[in-house]
């Protein structure tokens, strides 16, 4: 097979060998601290870039800025359509510069330049636009009272809506771009600002994404970037007595930690968490539509997707169909580097995570569960892990338990449906499911019964900026998306008058 590797763009080698501050008060901060974090393409393990590691005075710096920038009111008291323009501004950016920024993701987390391109840039052009139209809606309600006291007074109240203040936004590492866009766009669109912290795994697009906000006329100090690690700069920021608000995407236990710190000083909290994600295949399913939906839902971006499907439980009439066509599918991918879109499975995006991925497997293997592996990944030092089923595990094995975030798929048969409804919902996490059926009453019957913040019939892991996201149980708290998504950046405010 010839090789299409993308060449990057002249603009992403000189973004790469910069010397990478931190983005405070709308211009480049040298980090006070001396230390430095090194970032490394996982495609061959090389080191592509050194940033910033942030200590607490730099953090403190951030927050103070963000903060100058709220009470001043120069973007929280801006008028709605204003801020809407901007930040419409703001998203006709990142489109005039997706190539640049698919590459560099693609550089720093691994994944495919085909879905940096469609997902991690043209998609999160949807939310922004989205969002960015949020700015102009957001309203309170008129509330006639009953108070009737003195004699002869009536009252009237009114809601308004307010931006809560300074928002510290903590952003994983398998979509650092989009999800770093799901908490700048509702904090900005609310009149908040926000300090935010990617991993640092993959801390380069945000902090592209800060140069542009800028550009685009975001005042200074309303969007900061603190590059660091999430002990010291993460723990800093989240702790942070001026911070109103927090908004984190990661693993549950880190997610357990920011609450119960964010509890002393009472911060609003949004927490979107892992997820353990089952699908239920019922005996009437079309089984190509299965395996297309689910091949895609469970190795897009080598599984690293919270929403990922990662438990099939297929009714036993048609298991044996259904893991033969999964098994041909998965040993006819190919894996390579995500800088040539011919590849469908690229490295994961890091050396911890890849060995992380293997532990899991060889656990399991050592109790005896029957893998089924597709291709390797090139020879050398890039993160790969080659796409495996697993085919019916143990319940209790730590692989069918815990949150492995890689490309690795559990094929159970079930009996019936009770007992895939069973399975589906042992686990702790809650955050997506999906049921594969032509019976719409089964489907109509079955959704209430999942436990799971969305239930997709048919499809898997597609989501989209109007429909609210989140989880059950330690999938996290509070939703994502959708019309209400900027009541989670305000605070409202009562108005009671007397007439
Ligand atoms: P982690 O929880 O390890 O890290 C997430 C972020 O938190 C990183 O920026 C990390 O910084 C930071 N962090 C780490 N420790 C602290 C701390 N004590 N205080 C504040 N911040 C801290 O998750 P991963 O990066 O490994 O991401 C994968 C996880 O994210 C998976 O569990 C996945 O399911 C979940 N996720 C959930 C989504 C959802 O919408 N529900 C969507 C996408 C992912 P650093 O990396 O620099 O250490």
């Amino acid at each position: 097979m010839s090789s299409q590797i993308v060449r990057p763009l002249d603009s992403v080698s000189a973004f790469l060998k910069r010397q990478h501050g931190l983005y405070i008060d709308g211009g480049w901060v040298a980090a006070r601290g001396q230390g430095t974090l090194p970032v490394f393409n996982p495609a061959t393990g090389e080191q592509i870039a050194t940033t910033a590691d942030a200590d607490e005075a730099d953090v403190d710096q951030a927050v103070q800025s963000a903060h100058q920038a709220f009470i001043s009111g120069v973007w929280s008291r801006r008028l709605p359509a204003e801020r809407e323009r901007i930040l419409l501004r703001y998203a006709d950016l990142l489109e005039q510069h997706t190539e640049e920024l698919a590459q560099l993701e693609t550089l720093e987390q691994g994944k495919s330049i085909a879905i940096a391109r469609a997902f991690e840039v043209g998609s999160t052009l949807n939310w922004m636009r989205y969002t960015a139209g949020l700015a102009t809606k957001v309203s309170g309600r008129t509330l006639d009272l009953s108070i009737p006291m003195p004699e002869g007074a009536r009252y009237t109240a009114f809601t308004r809506k307010e931006p809560v203040g300074v928002v510290a936004g903590i952003v994983p590492w398998n979509f650092p771009l989009m999800i770093g866009m799901w908490k700048v766009m509702p904090a900005l669109a609310a009149g908040c600002s926000i300090v935010i912290k990617p991993s640092e795994i993959t801390p380069l697009t945000l902090l592209r994404m800060a140069e542009l906000a800028t550009e685009a006329g975001v005042p200074p100090g309303v969007f900061n970037v603190v590059t660091g690690s999430g002990g010291v700069c993460g723990r800093v920021l989240t702790s942070h007595p001026l911070v109103s608000k927090i908004s984190f995407t990661g693993s549950t236990a880190t997610g357990k930690g920011i609450a119960r710190s964010a509890v002393d000083s009472l911060k609003r909290i949004t927490l979107e968490l892992g997820g353990k994600n089952p699908a239920i295949v019922l005996k009437d399913a079309d089984i190509q539509q299965v395996v297309e939906g689910l091949m895609m839902g469970s190795f897009l971006n080598q599984g690293q997707v919270c929403a990922a499907s990662s438990r099939l439980y297929v009714e036993a009439p048609i298991f044996d169909q259904v893991a033969a066509a999964f098994e041909g599918a998965v040993k006819g991918l190919t894996v390579g580097p995500g800088l040539d879109p011919s590849f469908q499975i690229n490295p994961l995006a890091s050396q911890a995570h890849q060995a992380k991925v293997l532990g899991y497997l060889e656990d399991a293997r050592r109790q005896d569960a029957e893998l089924i592996r597709g291709a390797q990944g090139p020879n050398g030092n890039g993160f790969y892990v080659s796409p495996t089923l697993v085919l019916n595990p143990d319940n209790h094995l730590t692989l069918t338990r815990e949150e492995v975030f890689g490309p690795v798929l559990c094929l159970s048969r079930v009996d019936d449906v009770e007992q895939a409804l069973a399975l589906a919902n042992d686990s702790d996490y809650g955050l997506t499911a999906s049921l594969w059926t032509r019976d719409l009453n089964a489907a109509m019957n079955l959704t209430p019964r999942i436990e799971a913040g969305t239930v997709w019939v048919n499809s898997h892991t597609l989501i989209d900026a109007n429909m609210p996201f989140g989880g059950f149980k330690q999938s996290g708290t509070g939703r994502d998306f959708g019309a209400d998504w900027l009541d989670a950046y305000t605070e409202t405010k009562s108005v009671c008058i007397r007439h």
